[in-house]
């Protein structure tokens, strides 16, 4: 299908998720405001998590109207929303320039998480996942990643606050670094949503480099390594990103991301039926979990319309569990949650834009 060609003109607009104090005092001063009035309004944001500048009460309603013509402070539109009787909702939000991503929020007894998503579409392109299956389409900003995060804060619905954000929508956060970088110190920020490094998650399929550069950003956010298989053979078939990345080279990135930020690493692995989830695996993941400081995360594969992967039994599951507790590997099983919302990567965005 093609796709009639954007133009773009003029300035690009300034999201105001896209400020930290000094950048937002620095413009404010352009307009011969003190600088406490940047943390005014970056209070209203994220504490009083107002939708627009007109709720800035405390602001003059000349400033308020000069802000509201300089930022953008909301740029999505919710599209579709998906509920799952456990609780789950699932959202689809349309950006300015028409491209569409998902976000989720995943209540639990004394938390709530918000999934969201780094890129419109991914690069990665696992052969089990509905998110890559027309590659990448582009990058979300900064503004855009923090915003996923602000809206899903929104919609408490009953559910409480928000306690948790994991980077794991649609898109590899690593390849698109420098945004993911600027929304995780947002996301963190005492200034902004105020989240505990502790309670941050980033997924990534593995890129070495830039996991060491992660490693020295002085953010002690958790780090999930979507391994998903115990042998560079196997991976790469699941995932043919993997051809030019070992094993051996996640590992060695993964021991220093542990050495310099302390954080034990997250291994997940997605229990595909008869792929990757018979003995000799367990045995063999056992091995790579061994070399570095870590936890495995066993994720029941959501089935996705139209692959042929599926979901192994509860029992065989159970018994892949097990055997990596025997050899002392602390595992757990995740159930995927929100399955009738089409929870897993980048499922919603694909049935809501059917191929041609
Ligand atoms: N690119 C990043 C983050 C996005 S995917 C990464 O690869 O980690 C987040 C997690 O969801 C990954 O572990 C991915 O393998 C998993 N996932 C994708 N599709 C899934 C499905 N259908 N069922 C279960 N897990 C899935």
């Amino acid at each position: 299908m093609m796709e009639a060609e954007r133009i773009t003109t003029g300035t690009q607009p300034d999201h105001l998720f896209d400020h930290t104090p000094e950048t937002l005092r620095s413009t404010l001063a352009d307009y011969g405001e003190p600088g406490y009035r940047a943390d005014q309004v970056l209070e209203w944001v994220y504490r009083h998590q107002v939708r627009g500048f007109d709720e800035m009460t405390n602001l003059s309603k000349a400033l308020r109207q000069r802000l509201e013509d300089s930022f953008v402070l909301y740029e999505a539109e919710e599209v579709h929303q998906s509920r799952s009787p456990d609780g789950v909702v699932k959202y689809l939000l349309r950006w300015a320039d028409g491209e569409t991503t998902e976000c989720v929020s995943i209540p639990a007894d004394d938390r709530r998480t918000a999934c969201i998503s780094t890129q419109v579409g991914c690069p990665v392109q696992c052969s089990f996942c509905a998110s890559g299956k027309e590659g990448v389409r582009r990058n979300l900003s900064s503004s855009q990643i923090v915003e996923q995060a602000m809206f899903v804060a929104h919609r408490a619905e009953g559910a409480g606050r928000l306690t948790n954000v994991v980077f794991m929508g649609m898109g590899e956060p690593l390849a698109n670094y420098a945004a993911t970088v600027s929304a995780l110190r947002t996301i963190n920020a005492s200034w902004g949503m105020d989240i505990g490094a502790r309670k941050i998650t980033v997924s990534t399929i593995g890129l070495p480099t830039q996991i060491r550069r992660l490693a020295e950003e002085r953010l002690q956010v958790t780090l999930a390594l979507s391994l998903h298989a115990p042998t560079d053979e196997l991976r790469r078939r699941l995932i043919p990103w993997a051809e030019s990345v070992s094993i051996a080279e996640l590992v060695e990135a993964a021991r220093v991301y542990f050495d310099s930020t302390g954080r034990e690493i997250t291994l997940e692995y997605v229990l595909l039926a008869d792929v990757n989830d018979q003995p000799e695996h367990a045995r063999q993941l056992v091995g790579v979990a061994r070399r570095m400081r870590s936890n495995v995360n066993l994720i029941l594969y959501n089935p996705v319309d139209g692959l042929d992967y599926r979901r192994p039994s509860d029992r065989s599951a159970g018994a892949f569990l097990q055997l990596l507790r025997e050899k002392g590997i602390n595992a757990h099983l995740r159930t995927s949650r929100g399955l009738e919302v089409d929870g897993a990567c980048g499922q919603l965005r694909r049935r809501m834009t059917p191929p041609p």
